[in-house]
């Protein structure tokens, strides 16, 4: 039977060699100079059944509510383009925070709206300011953007250096802010009235990323209507167990909210993903108790890690623990042994002998306790 055409072998292997050595002759342009010195972000997700290295939620969202979805799924027209905005969504999320959608854009993750701050507020010839360490990808897309950065370290406790950061925007050059509260990979909010004397200090647009928002610190949503130069990121993938959807918003004043409509995808965010963000962010209070779960377990982890000899715990409002440890490299691959994946951060500038660990299930916890007792124990 003639196979249809869409099912056959592009090229034969001889024919694909003989290509191939023609092809060896010519060559490609160089891309933009500025890719030579980019590192992909790699997540160093490995396979392994304790998977507590990338802040995810540690349950998939409730049975009642996956069923739900699926019901939404279901009606979704594929055949057709989602609406651009996600009106439905941004309607929503607005009027649970008391503003009108013009305040509200969702993106895919909230790493796609991170890429468009640097498209809209970067750029050649101008400078964001950060405070590391923090989440590397502000600094990737700077570069992919050629915007300058300013790093004003944090503090040897991973608080921020308050002062210093308001000397630096009070000469009046930085763009744009990024304050991540609370901090990812060090786990400590800012402290609002900082927010609010920053705000104050600069007309830089000043975004705070409150991906781990919903597990403590106090969100700055409420005083948008105060700060014409605040903008305020957030993210389903954590407290919302979709981290597999990629689905993130923004939330400022209306005319900044115009400027990232200028430089987004138009289509970015796909129906299925809005279909299943109506459904579960309509129904975020059953997520309440995963949540309440995760910051006790967050809790309980920190004071038996706090036992092990050796081991410093960071104080954390987040989903994760900083932990710094002698050896740490050695002892990631020890815990990877045992099939239990955390994120090794001891070759980040700061960061040297510490590790972050996601919070997991009680039964996941346990697990990562009892090894880290085991290895530390021996290594006595
Ligand atoms: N901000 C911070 C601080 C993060 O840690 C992350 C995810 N690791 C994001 C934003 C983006 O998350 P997502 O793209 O999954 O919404």
């Amino acid at each position: 039977m003639q196979r249809s055409k869409a099912l056959r072998p592009p090229l034969s292997t001889k024919r694909r060699a003989v290509t191939k050595m023609a092809a060896q002759k010519r060559s490609v342009r160089e891309p933009r100079p500025v890719l030579e010195g980019v590192i992909p972000y790699d997540p160093k997700y490995l396979p392994a059944e304790v998977m507590i290295s990338a802040n995810e939620n540690p349950r998939p969202v409730p049975a009642e509510i996956q069923e739900r979805i699926a019901r939404a799924i279901a009606q979704v027209d594929m055949n057709r383009y989602p609406d651009p905005l996600a009106n439905d969504l941004r309607t929503m999320i607005g009027e649970a925070w008391g503003y009108s959608k013009d305040y509200v854009l969702l993106g895919n993750g909230g790493d796609e709206l991170l890429f468009n701050i640097a498209l809209a507020w970067g750029g050649p010839g101008r400078t964001m300011l950060t405070c590391p360490p923090t989440f590397s990808v502000y600094e990737t897309n700077a570069s992919l953007t050629e915007t300058n950065v300013v790093a004003i370290a944090r503090k040897p406790d991973f608080s921020l250096d308050e002062q210093a950061i308001l000397d630096r925007v009070r000469k009046g050059d930085i763009d744009y802010v990024t304050i991540t509260s609370p901090n990812n990979p060090t786990g400590g909010a800012a402290n609002i009235m900082f927010i609010k004397q920053l705000l104050e200090a600069t007309d830089a647009l000043v975004m705070v990323d409150e991906a781990y928002g919903e597990f403590g610190g106090e969100s700055m949503i409420p005083f948008i209507d105060e700060y014409p130069n605040l903008l305020v990121l957030k993210t389903f993938s954590k407290a919302y167990s979709l981290a597999g959807v990629r689905l993130g918003y923004i939330m400022a004043q209306p005319q900044v909210i115009q400027e990232f409509i200028k430089v987004r995808q138009p289509y970015s965010v796909d129906a299925i993903s809005q279909a299943i963000g109506e459904v579960v962010y309509e129904n975020r209070s059953a997520l309440q108790p995963q949540i309440d779960n995760i910051i006790e377990e967050r809790d309980r982890l920190a004071e038996e890690l706090a036992k092990i000899p050796g081991i410093k715990v960071f104080p954390s409002d987040a989903n994760f623990l900083l932990v710094r440890i002698p050896n740490a490299g050695r002892i990631w691959q020890e815990l990877f042994d045992r099939s239990i994946l955390v994120r090794d951060l001891s070759a980040s500038s700061g960061l040297e002998d510490c590790l972050r660990i996601s919070i997991g299930t009680e039964q996941e916890n346990d697990r990562l306790l009892d090894a880290l007792g085991d290895i530390l124990g021996r290594s006595q």
